[in-house]
């Protein structure tokens, strides 16, 4: 395992009973789980916590944003294994005082987030606490052995990902140098607010079974790509020239905001990254619909990920995305 917030989940796994058998097809260490709950059919289900101080603060976040993220970081689950949405749990814990209007609004946002991804809520629960925690579980489905899961990559496999990488990275970026409140940097806040995802275009994948391994990214793409490889025990090669990276205005460019950085190890994207075996990736188009799609790099034997740089030379891609508990260093 690769870092320590895994090193945690492995901990939990192994004294939990959490094996595959019966109509568990998936269980604990992909995006999603996959049940199957009747012949033909396949259920896909995961959850997500979201918490005040911890993800978002109340300081700097609009009500209607953290609803509409709390719900969509948990369905990006979803569409990394190709499910089509279908119902979610809401437990939610909050103080006295945001039992309000600082509710209503942010049910505003949270109802955006579920009608624009197709969710229905099938129940939930409710606690008062000193903070505001969200924990909420998402159902998808799909036709059976549909899910693209994460451990499927092999050599020679062409390495995909989907929409502009780091834009959601930027925003935060803006916020924490307590920028956003000025008009001019607002439409760069959108990705980090309101996240787009690619649930459409996970989908179309599935259904056709065009991908080896797919998984959303959701802590960076020098992270992400470790942890497909890892599951699938391969190895990859991708060329910085080809990443799709995020536009930086020169003022914040001239401010460190490099824009390969905030693409190579920026969180939060919630596109997809998929592979695909070769003979296969030609039936990949440039976009589906708004998203755009780009080959970045193949999957290669051995292990670790190797990034060409700007100037054409190889060198080991350090994974340098989110994770709650990494050693600090
Ligand atoms: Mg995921």
């Amino acid at each position: 395992m690769s870092n320590s917030e895994d090193d945690l989940i492995q901990r939990i796994r192994r004294r939990i009973p959490s094996g595959v058998g019966g109509e568990l097809r998936t269980g604990i260490g992909d995006d999603a789980a996959v049940i199957s709950p009747f012949r033909g059919r396949e259920w896909v289900l995961s959850t997500d916590q979201f918490l005040e101080n911890v993800h978002f603060r109340m300081d700097v976040h609009p009500p209607q944003a953290i609803g509409y993220k709390a719900l969509a970081r948990a369905t990006s689950d979803l569409g990394a294994m190709g499910a089509k949405p279908r119902l979610f749990l809401l437990s939610l814990a909050l103080p006295a005082n945001r039992t309000g209007p600082w509710l209503d609004r942010m049910l505003i946002g949270m109802r955006q987030a579920a009608l624009r991804f197709g969710l229905r809520l099938a129940g939930g629960d409710t606690a008062k606490s000193g903070a505001v925690a969200f924990n909420l579980t998402v159902l998808g489905d799909g036709p059976s052995r549909h899910a693209v899961p994460r451990s499927g990559a092999r050599p020679g496999d062409a390495v995909f990902v989907c929409g502009r990488l780091g834009a959601a990275q930027l925003g935060l970026e803006i916020v924490l140098r307590n920028a956003y409140r000025q008009p001019r940097w607002r439409r760069l806040l959108r990705q980090h607010y309101y996240p787009d995802l690619a649930i459409d275009l996970g989908i179309w994948i599935a259904r056709r079974r065009l991908a080896s391994a797919m998984m959303d990214l959701s802590d960076g793409l020098s992270t992400d790509l470790a942890r497909l490889c890892d599951a699938s025990g391969v190895g990859a090669r991708i060329d910085s020239r080809a990443i799709p990276a995020v536009t930086v205005p020169e003022p914040w460019r001239r401010r460190g905001l490099d824009p390969l950085a905030l693409a190579l190890h920026g969180g939060e994207d919630y596109g997809l990254l998929f592979t695909v075996p070769k003979r296969r990736a030609s039936r990949i188009p440039a976009s589906l619909g708004r998203t755009r799609i780009t080959c970045i790099g193949e999957i290669v034997r051995g292990r670790g990920v190797e990034l060409i740089d700007l100037d054409g030379k190889p060198k080991a891609l350090v994974a340098k995305g989110w994770d709650h508990f990494r050693p600090a260093t």
